[in-house]
C-alpha cells in the first residue's frame, strides 16, 4: 500500500511517499481502507520533532475508512461499515489500524469527505466550548485563528448557544469567512492591537473567555483581554510554544483561569466521545454545522498540504485524499 512515513524529522519535505505492508489487525483492532484523511496541526509538531516518536512513522490520526477486517473481540462493528475516528494509527495511507473503541459510524447523509472534515476540529470545538469553559448565552468569547479549522466551528458553536464572538484572523477575505461563520467582531491581529480592539468592542470589561491555538504570539495578550475571573483556554500552538510564565500574574491580572486542554482527556471515556462525535456528525448532516472543505490534496501531496497550512494560506479543513 501507498503510505507517507517521516524517517527523519524536518520541513514538509520529510514527508515521504513510500510503499509498506498493509498492516494485519491485532485484539481490539480493525483494518481500515481509507477514503478520506483529516490534516491536523498535531502532524507538524511531530514531523518538526517538537513531539516526540519512534521513526520511521507514519502520521495521521483523523480518518474515514471502510472496514476490511476485524481483529479479534470486536462486536458492534462489520466488515463494510464506514467508520470515522480521531485515534487511527497512521491515517496518511492507503490502510491503516484504528481501536474499536474509538471509532464512530458514519451516518447517512454525511460524505466520507464532511466526516473526515468535522470529526477532529469539531470535537475540539465541542470540548471547548461544552465543557473547558462552558459557554453560555450573553457571554463573549475572543476566539483566535478564527478562519482555521477549529476557528470556524468554535465560531458557529458559540452562537449557537448565543454567545457573542470576536475573532482575529490575518487578512481582509479571512475576516469575510470569520463574519460568515458568526463572529460579530473580526480583528485584523496582523494590522491592529487585538488587546486594546477587545476592550474596545467590551466597552473595557473584557471577554469572558478567550480560546487560544496560537500560542506564542498571542498567550499575553490574551490574559490581557479577559475579564477578573474569566478563562484563558489554550489550546494549541500555531505559532509556537508559549515560554515559561510566571503564575503570579494570574492573580495580577484578576484572579483569572489558565488551562491548557487536550482533546484525548476529553473523549477518554465511550459515553463521552458518542456524545461529541454524536452531536458533532448530527450537525454536520442537518448543515447546522457549515464545513469548508476547498482544500484536498492527493496523498503524495501531503508536504504541500503541509507548506500551505504552516504558511497560514489555509482555511477551514484541509483533507487528503488516497
Ligand atoms: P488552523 O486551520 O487554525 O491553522 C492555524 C492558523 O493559526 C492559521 O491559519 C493562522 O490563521 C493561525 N496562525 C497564527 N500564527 C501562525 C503562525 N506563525 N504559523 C501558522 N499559523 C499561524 O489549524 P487547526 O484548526 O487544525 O488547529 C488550530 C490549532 O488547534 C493548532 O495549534 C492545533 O495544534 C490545535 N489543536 C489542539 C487540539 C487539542 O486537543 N488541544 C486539537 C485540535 C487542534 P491566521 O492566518 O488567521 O492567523
Amino acid at each position: 500500500m501507498k503510505a507517507i512515513q517521516i524517517r527523519a524529522t524536518g520541513g514538509p519535505e520529510a514527508l515521504e511517499l513510500v510503499e509498506l505492508p498493509i498492516p494485519q489487525p491485532g485484539p481490539g483492532q480493525v483494518l481500515l481502507r481509507i477514503e478520506a484523511i483529516g490534516v491536523n496541526f498535531l502532524e507538524a509538531y511531530f514531523r518538526r520533532g517538537q513531539y516526540k516518536a519512534t521513526l520511521p512513522m507514519t502520521p495521521g490520526s483523523e480518518a474515514v475508512g471502510v472496514i476490511e477486517e476485524l481483529g479479534p473481540g470486536i462486536s458492534g462493528f462489520a466488515v463494510g461499515d464506514t467508520v470515522v475516528s480521531v485515534a487511527v494509527m497512521g491515517s496518511y495511507a492507503e490502510y491503516a489500524l484504528a481501536p474499536a473503541a474509538q471509532l464512530v459510524k458514519v451516518p447517512e447523509g454525511l460524505t466520507p469527505e464532511k466526516a473526515a472534515a468535522v470529526m477532529l476540529q469539531g470535537i475540539t470545538a465541542h470540548c471547548l466550548a461544552y465543557s473547558t469553559w462552558p459557554l453560555k448565552a450573553g457571554e463573549t468569547a475572543l476566539i483566535h485563528a478564527g478562519a482555521g479549522g477549529v476557528g470556524l466551528l468554535l465560531t458557529q458553536m458559540a452562537t449557537r448557544i448565543g454567545a457573542k464572538v470576536i475573532t482575529t484572523v490575518s487578512t481582509a477575505e479571512k475576516a469575510e469567512i470569520s463574519r460568515e461563520a458568526g463572529a460579530s467582531e473580526v480583528i485584523l491581529y496582523t494590522e491592529q492591537d487585538f488587546v486594546e480592539e477587545t476592550k474596545r468592542i467590551t466597552g473595557g470589561r473584557g471577554v469572558d473567555v478567550v480560546y487560544d491555538s496560537v500560542g506564542k504570539t498571542t498567550f499575553e495578550g490574551s490574559l490581557n483581554c479577559l475579564r477578573p475571573r474569566g478563562m484563558l483556554a489554550l489550546f494549541g500552538g500555531s505559532s509556537g510554544a508559549v515560554p515559561p510564565f510566571d503564575i503570579i500574574q494570574l492573580s495580577t491580572k484578576g484572579s483569572l483561569f489558565l488551562t491548557r486542554p487536550s482533546l484525548w482527556h476529553y473523549i477518554a471515556t465511550r459515553e463521552e466521545l458518542e456524545w461529541r462525535a454524536g452531536d458533532v456528525l448530527k450537525w454536520a448532516v442537518s448543515g447546522e454545522l457549515k464545513l469548508r472543505t476547498e482544500h484536498v490534496y492527493s496523498l503524495e501531496d501531503a508536504p504541500k498540504a503541509h507548506a500551505d497550512m504552516e504558511s497560514r494560506k489555509t482555511t477551514g479543513k484541509i483533507l487528503l485524499e488516497p
